[in-house]
């Protein structure tokens, strides 16, 4: 068998070096780089990935150009399995259902908080799945935050959020600690922020302590990282992220990520994370609708016990569309002026107590969120909306956020330019004839247009 082994051997290295080209250096190093040829079995080139998630990635991504690859290099191969070293020696994995004594003591130690220890960030005991008010633009995320929550065992790894601001991510990820500390008080759950942990590992290199930083982290049932989007950019901390993160995902424990922006448009961060961090499931919050503004308004009227006019909500729901924060805020700053003032709500009280906030409502719409959406639809990157490429499938809604620009904001030609990767203002001039023209001749387009300029202004 030596004498195939070293044929294979040689085959094996030229397929790598193939396989580096098609695929690109950052791309080749995560993923195929720590692989190497570990014997041959009835024919069969066994390759092996040093971990089992990495296995398990490899086999979906890229077992069959490697065998294709091999195939071609070897003529008597009977194919390939991508197997993981050392499988004898990793023991059969703790379920997460088996807590060990010391975690569980931990948790009753903390009391209010599941069990992190005191890396774990405190939770808000507002943010739960009962207060949750779900509606369209969140019902995925609902969902897909509800299975981790119940499950024994990760349904999805990771659990990607994101959306913007104020719409719920922080929330939902709350009411998956918290619905599993009621549930399994065992079980280690910790939460922070990318910052917290960012803190916390630059702490640790500069008390020479990362041994624990990294045992703490990587020993946890269930990793919750808020807005990730802040290790955007900071190359040692991502790098230990990364190591955490496959370490957790490896032995099959939970980890949930949320963040400003999906996976793909996450700027400053390295590719291989990028692609690993949209492995598992990604799931989008949208901008709110009216009907869900209208019943997060009624549920938290309720629940600060004051009557609220039906006229009064629809109002605020129709008129403080940014995000759920702010209509929260809205609604406290109405309720908190009629109990000082002692008089009822009323329209004509809410609008002269919020006009400040009424006023920068109204010129909502930003070119940022304009991008985002025409992105979305036509399903390219946001980042698209500023690179240089010219090719039509991201040229032409590049123009149609450009048009959508000019229309729903009340910016100049050259700041909508400088806002599509410093573009001169003719450029956009081109770009609002040019839709407009389209917008003339092709009526399926126009509709296109329309939708999103409703989706835009609601
Ligand atoms: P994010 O983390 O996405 O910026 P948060 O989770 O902090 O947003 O939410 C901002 C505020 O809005 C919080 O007070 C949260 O409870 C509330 N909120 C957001 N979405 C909902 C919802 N669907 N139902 C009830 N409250 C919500
Ligand atoms: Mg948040």
């Amino acid at each position: 068998m030596s004498d195939d082994l070293s044929a294979y051997d040689a085959a094996w290295g030229r397929v790598r070096e193939r396989l580096r080209a098609e695929i690109g250096d950052a791309e080749f190093k995560s993923w195929l780089g720590p692989l190497h040829l570990c014997g041959v079995d009835h024919g069969k080139a066994l390759i092996c990935a040093p971990t089992r998630f990495m296995g398990d990635w490899v086999r979906r991504h890229y077992l069959d150009r490697i065998s294709a690859l091999m195939d071609q290099e070897c003529n008597d191969l009977g194919g390939v399995e991508i197997t993981v070293k050392k499988a004898a020696e990793r023991a059969a994995p703790r379920p997460a259902e088996a807590p060990s004594a010391a975690t569980g003591a931990s948790s009753s130690r903390k009391g209010a908080n599941p069990s992190g220890g005191d890396v774990s960030a405190p939770l808000d005991p507002r943010f739960n799945f009962g207060n949750f008010v779900v509606g369209k633009s969140n019902e995925f995320a609902y969902a897909a935050a509800r299975r981790v929550a119940e499950a024994n065992h990760a349904p999805f790894n990771p659990l990607f959020l994101y959306g913007g601001v104020g719409l719920g991510k922080t929330h939902l990820m709350h009411a998956i600690a918290w619905h599993i500390r009621e549930r399994h008080p065992g079980r280690r759950v910790i939460y922070l922020s990318a910052e917290k942990f960012m803190y916390q590992f630059i702490r640790a290199l500069r008390y020479q302590d990362t041994m624990a930083f990294k045992d703490q982290f990587r020993s946890v049932d269930v990793l919750m990282i808020d807005d990730v989007q802040f290790i955007s950019g900071r190359e040692t901390t991502q790098e230990e992220f990364f190591h955490t993160f496959n370490a957790l995902v490896d032995q099959n424990h939970q980890v949930v990520i949320s963040a400003d922006k999906s996976p793909s448009d996450l700027e400053g961060m390295e590719e291989r994370l990028r692609s690993r961090l949209g492995w598992g499931l990604v799931a989008d919050i949208h901008q709110t609708d009216y009907e869900l503004r209208l019943s997060i308004l009624a549920n938290k009227a309720e629940h600060l016990g004051t009557e609220v006019p039906q006229k009064v909500l629809e109002f605020l729901a129709h008129k403080i569309t940014s995000n759920v924060r702010e209509l929260e805020g809205a609604l406290n700053r109405v309720v908190a002026h009629s109990t000082l003032v002692g008089r009822q709500i009323s329209l004509e009280a809410t609008q002269e107590v919020l006009h400040d906030l009424l006023r920068a409502n109204d010129r909502r719409v930003t070119i940022e969120e304009i991008q985002k959406q025409v992105a979305e639809h036509f399903n390219i990157r946001i980042a698209d909306m500023h690179s240089a490429r010219r090719a039509r499938a991201v040229a032409r809604p590049r123009q149609v956020a450009m048009y959508l620009a000019k229309q729903l904001t009340t910016r100049s030609l050259p700041e909508i330019g400088r806002k599509f990767g410093g573009r001169d203002h003719t450029t956009v001039m081109h770009a609002v004839r040019k839709i407009e023209e389209l917008r003339a001749t092709d009526p399926g387009f126009s509709e296109d247009v329309d939708l999103l300029r409703r989706m835009l202004e609601n």
